[in-house]
């Protein structure tokens, strides 16, 4: 379901031309009330419930309702994004609250290697397999089905 901006939470991304929400959607859905340094989505039936918005806010004020399979009909979900963990708060519709906190990486920020050190030498543009393959699925050839 799409996301929605909690007011009372939101600072406007302190006047700034373009806030933490809009710079992270996709869809440029997210827009800001200047007069009321608030922001808002502008048409809910498109949001793709991608939810980088939710995660880029810093002042946690955009919340979400999640599927049935995530959580119970009628909870809200708020995440609180770390550096290396995202932690999502769950209000429950009988004012249960519960948090869960899961890993993001396994690194330091910053210190990602983009082709995680293998050899990079695939040049077939042709070819199915990505550019680090098959040395990062630890092949030595990327299986295929036989003709
Ligand atoms: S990122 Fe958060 S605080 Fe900033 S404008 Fe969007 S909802 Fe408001
Ligand atoms: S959930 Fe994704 S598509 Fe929807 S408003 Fe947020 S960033 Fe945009």
């Amino acid at each position: 379901m799409p996301t929605f901006v909690m007011t009372e939470k939101c600072d406007g991304c302190k006047g700034q031309d373009k806030t933490a929400c809009m710079h992270a959607c996709p869809n440029d859905l997210m827009v800001l009330d200047k007069e009321k340094m608030k922001a808002y989505n502008r048409h809910p039936e498109y949001c793709w419930e991608c939810l980088c918005c939710a995660k880029a806010c810093a002042q946690q004020a955009m919340d979400l309702r999640g599927y049935a399979d995530f959580v119970p009909m009628g909870a809200t979900c708020t995440p609180l994004r770390g550096s290396d963990n995202i932690m999502w708060t769950i209000r429950f519709r009988n004012g249960m609250i519960k948090r869960f906190k899961f890993p993001i990486r396994t690194n330091e920020e910053g210190s990602a290697v983009p082709d995680g050190g293998f050899p990079a030498d695939q040049d077939d543009l042709k070819s199915p397999a990505l550019f680090t393959e098959p040395a990062s699925l630890l092949l030595d050839e990327v299986p295929t089905p036989k003709k």
